[in-house]
């Protein structure tokens, strides 16, 4: 078999399309994606902080936003807490747009997209990875594998984001359309469960019911959302979403014999909050051109700090999920916004580290470190 493609990116996703434009920006061409879907579909809502000293990810995306707003609001206990954002803004975007635009340039400059081609086996041969489809095998030098995994670490103090999210139009003008309710806490004593609403107008809103827990039990995920959605006066659902994510601080580190494991299972996913999308956009710029395409060229770049007090947040979230509302309110309402938000955005300066240390509650901290090394 005769290798017609250096590289194969398993996976027309974020992290597969975003590589993709960021080798055609380095004028590496000799690629090719393979994605089991049909369509890019509308079936996820990104949203991400952008302001100054930001990375531009609107810019390097040329993406405009579904909606932006300058407000969050945390509510702890029904007592609500708003944060103003100030320079800093929150805005989401949906997947059929960002991903489509990413499609779009790629395929332009004629690039190779093989939607509806499932990756449904791949072998290492001497002469590179025999990539099985459906009805044909093509040999590549390189894979790049984004396909999600099929377990979760479980490994102290790694957790799962398991939620439900539902867009719906009210019968009443019941949203503050300039409020992003970002948590709005339920007490649990087994997981830390809360609100997500990302309000469109005053009718419509995408609301979402997540867990944070070390299960996936979609059905009480289910449970507690459509009794949430009974305090909407719900005219029409128009949309749904459902997915669990990984929060582990263990990086898959899958690259060698010329294989690369990327995406939510490698890295991209932030461990303390699930998030994903800055991270990809930060990698995938940060990619430099070598020579030989190689793991030094790919793998995601820990930033030890972040890591270890997303670590000291999981341990804490895991052993002690009913003080969970209260250090996420600390940490949006004590900590300066602006170095909450470079800290969210995997962009913190030493002093981000700081403010946060000092803000955040010492004892449970350092119960939640203590247990990182004796659990
Ligand atoms: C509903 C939802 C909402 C999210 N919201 C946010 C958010 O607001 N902010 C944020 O920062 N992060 C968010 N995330 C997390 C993260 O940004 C996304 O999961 C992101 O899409 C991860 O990129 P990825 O490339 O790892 O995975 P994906 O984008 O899922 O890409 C993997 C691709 O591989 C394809 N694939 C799988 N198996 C095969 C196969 N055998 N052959 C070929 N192709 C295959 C899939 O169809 C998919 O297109 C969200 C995730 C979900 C699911």
């Amino acid at each position: 078999m005769k290798q017609k493609f250096d590289i194969g990116i398993i996976g027309a996703g974020l992290s597969g399309l975003t590589l993709g434009n960021s080798l055609l920006s380095k004028k590496i061409n000799n690629f090719i994606l393979f994605e089991k879907d049909i369509n890019t579909k509308n079936d996820k809502t990104y949203s991400f902080w952008s302001g100054p000293g930001l990375f531009d990810i609107k810019k390097s995306f040329s993406v405009k936003p579904k909606k932006e707003w300058s407000q969050i609001e945390i509510k702890v206990k029904s007592k609500s807490y708003k944060i103003d954002l100030g320079e800093y803004r929150y805005a989401c975007y949906s997947s059929e747009s960002i991903l489509g635009e990413l499609y779009k340039n790629l395929t332009k400059k004629g690039i190779q997209v093989r939607q509806g081609q499932s990756v449904k086996d791949i072998k290492k041969k001497q002469d590179g990875w025999e990539v099985k489809l459906k009805s044909k095998k093509i040999l590549l030098k390189n894979i790049v594998d984004s396909r999600p995994n099929k377990t979760f670490d479980d490994k102290y103090p790694s957790l799962k984001q398991v939620f439900v999210g539902s867009e719906i139009i009210s019968n009443q003008k019941i949203f503050d359309e300039n409020v992003v309710t970002l948590m709005d806490f339920a007490e649990s004593k087994k997981n830390v469960i809360f609100t997500y609403i990302l309000p469109f107008s005053k009718t419509k809103a995408l609301i979402e019911t997540t867990f944070f827990s070390s299960e996936i039990d979609f059905k009480a995920v289910e449970k507690i959302h459509k009794l949430t959605l009974l305090k909407f006066n719900v005219k029409e659902i128009t949309r749904t979403e459902k997915a669990v994510l990984p929060m582990s601080p263990y990086i898959d580190r899958r690259m060698k014999n010329q294989y690369f494991k990327i995406g939510n299972f490698a890295g991209a996913s932030r461990p303390a909050s699930g998030y994903a999308f800055t991270r990809i956009a930060l990698w995938a710029h940060q990619i430099k051109t070598k020579k030989e395409f190689n793991y030094e060229m790919i793998a995601h770049k820990e930033n030890y700090l972040t890591n270890w007090l997303d670590k000291i947040f999981l341990s804490v979230l895991r052993s002690n999920p009913q003080i969970a509302p209260e250090i996420f309110r600390i940490f949006f309402t004590k900590v300066p916004t602006s170095s909450a938000i470079r800290f969210l955005s995997d962009q913190s300066r030493i002093f981000d580290y700081l403010a946060i240390i000092l803000k955040l509650p010492k004892l449970v901290m350092l119960r939640g470190l203590i247990n990182l090394y004796v659990k």
